[in-house]
């Protein structure tokens, strides 16, 4: 790994605010744990600590579920004018924008990832989601119904939606803030109260987005932050008996935990879950598109998305063209830390997932692939790994079946649209898929047979607050974004009057 010559300056505010002992966010209070324990989260460039936390677990749960609980049962939340929900989002967003500097550096310093990246990407994505959804704020709607089974007249009924109540969310490590948007965004519009757990490895910019809330002046107890681990405070939020909805991303694992624990109440669930996703590159596709394309869709953050295209599929006549070109393109990824300016990856975010992405290369390996770029870590400093494509795999191995959640590809050819489905949906996911080729007409017909939430033909990675996303299979419960995830944080009543 080469050293960075120069790195950008640290803003003041971040530097003013690293090091130091953060608290959590309960009823509009800056609060210490209970049992006043303490967590270290860690700059994965270094292995350094860069804050300590407050570590919040059952009893902190119960107190934020508490004030979440009285929030929404006053109504100072979900019984304001919708306008003024909508303005406070909106505001929300703007305090955001002015520290979007802050934001992408934090994101960069806790997650690892290049800051470039982090200003271009992260953060302006979670602004124009706040933005987003305090449009929808103001447009939830119900229906009326005509009966079918009665005379017109006889009865007079409507729906309308009603924000489910309080809600816990449990986010992941690979995009804290945008995570953080995603959940937070649209169950403030749909009028609920929240209690959001940050992953232990990157806590801070949910933190400093509580300061926010709170300086756009939402009711306290609307939004409460709990920093901690997922088997203390996840799982306490997960399994208690007044949240009425619990939001998860990541792990399928985990997934099938917070099934089970949201078992005694009967909680509603949503799950953002892991993906294997077929990316599938046709011999009629622009190859000079589709390399730099397919080779973002598995590198992007350090091979740390959900959604990244991990299995390629190139049909037969291209297959060497199209892994040459990958190749070149992953030796040429300048892997540093994420403040170099020339940082194209940063480091994997923890020591856990270095040795676990690492694990799967010397098993992929050891099961007969070969790597034609990358294969092993990077330096011996962070936890960074080279960038990496496999080839000579079979569907049986362990890294074309399991997710790897690092930059690596495995890369397959095959010989015509009638067997690709069947090889693309030989999975227990169904995230999402991408399809590279001239011919629109194949693409979607294709894109018909693919089991998976999001299909991308001639990109990949391509995210809008609009469009639905979320998971076939193994993949989840539910959609986000769209007018789709408003269902998940609203109930439908139906009100039938005899007239
Ligand atoms: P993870 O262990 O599932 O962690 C995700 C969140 O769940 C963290 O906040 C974690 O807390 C918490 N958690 C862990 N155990 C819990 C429990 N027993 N009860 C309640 N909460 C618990 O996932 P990870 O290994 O950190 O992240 C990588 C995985 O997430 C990948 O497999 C990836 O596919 C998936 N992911 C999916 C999406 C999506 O949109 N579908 C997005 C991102 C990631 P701690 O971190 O404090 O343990
Ligand atoms: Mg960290």
């Amino acid at each position: 790994m080469a050293t960075a010559t120069s790195v950008v300056q640290m803003d003041p505010k971040v530097s003013g605010y690293v090091g130091k002992t953060h608290k959590m966010l309960i009823n509009g209070k800056w609060v210490d744990a209970a049992s006043g324990k303490t967590f270290p989260t860690y700059n994965p460039a270094t292995g350094e600590v860069l804050s300590n936390i407050a570590e919040g677990d059952k009893e902190d749960i119960n107190r934020a579920v508490k004030a979440a609980r009285a929030a929404f049962e006053t109504g100072a939340w979900s019984k304001i004018s919708h306008s003024d929900r909508s303005r406070m989002i909106w505001k929300l967003a703007d305090l955001l924008e002015q520290h979007l500097e802050e934001f992408a550096q934090l994101e960069s310093l806790d997650n690892g990832k290049a800051l470039k990246v982090a200003r271009a990407a992260d953060v302006p994505l979670a602004i124009d989601h706040f933005r987003y959804y305090a449009g929808w704020a103001t447009k939830i709607e119900g229906n009326t119904i005509p009966f079918s089974g009665a005379p017109q007249g006889k009865f007079f009924a409507y729906t309308s939606r009603e924000p489910i109540g309080v809600v816990g969310q449990i986010i992941p490590w690979n995009f804290p803030l945008l995570m953080a948007a995603w959940k937070l965004a649209p169950a403030l519009a749909a009028g609920c109260t929240i209690v959001l757990k940050p992953a232990e490895q990157t806590p801070l910019t949910a933190l400093r987005l509580g300061e926010l809330v709170q300086e756009a002046g939402f009711p306290d107890g609307v939004v409460n932050i709990i920093p901690g681990y997922g088997e203390t405070a996840g799982a306490a939020l997960a399994a208690h008996d007044d949240v009425d909805k619990v939001a998860f991303t990541g792990s399928t694992e985990v997934g099938k935990l917070i099934v089970h624990a949201a078992a005694g109440n009967l909680k509603k669930v949503s799950l953002e879950l892991g993906g294997k996703s077929p990316n599938i590159v046709f011999d009629d596709a622009d190859v000079e598109a589709t390399i730099p394309g397919a080779a973002s869709a598995i590198f992007f953050n350090q091979g740390q998305t959900c959604c990244a295209g991990s299995r390629l599929f190139i049909q037969k006549d291209i297959f060497d063209k199209v892994v040459e070109g990958i190749s070149e393109k992953a030796s040429k990824i300048r892997v540093r830390q994420g403040f170099d300016p020339d940082c194209d990856m940063g480091p994997l975010v923890s020591e856990e997932q270095l040795n676990r992405v690492v694990g799967y290369m010397d098993s992929g390996k050891k099961e007969g692939a070969r790597a034609t770029v990358g294969g092993s870590r990077e330096g011996t400093k962070g936890y960074f790994v080279k960038p990496t494509v496999l080839v000579d795999t079979t569907d049986k191995m362990k890294v074309v079946r399991e997710e790897i959640f690092g930059p690596v590809v495995t890369a397959s050819p095959f010989n015509s649209i009638d067997e690709i489905a069947a090889k693309a949906n030989d999975t227990v996911y169904g995230l999402a898929a991408g399809i590279w080729t001239k011919d629109i007409k194949k693409a979607h017909a294709l894109a018909a047979k693919i089991k998976a939430g999001t299909v991308w033909i001639n990109c990949y990675n391509v995210f809008d607050a609009t469009m639905p996303f979320g998971g076939y299979k193994q993949s989840g419960w539910g959609r986000e974004m769209g007018h789709e995830v408003l269902k998940n944080y609203t109930e439908v009543k139906s009100v039938c009057a005899a007239l």
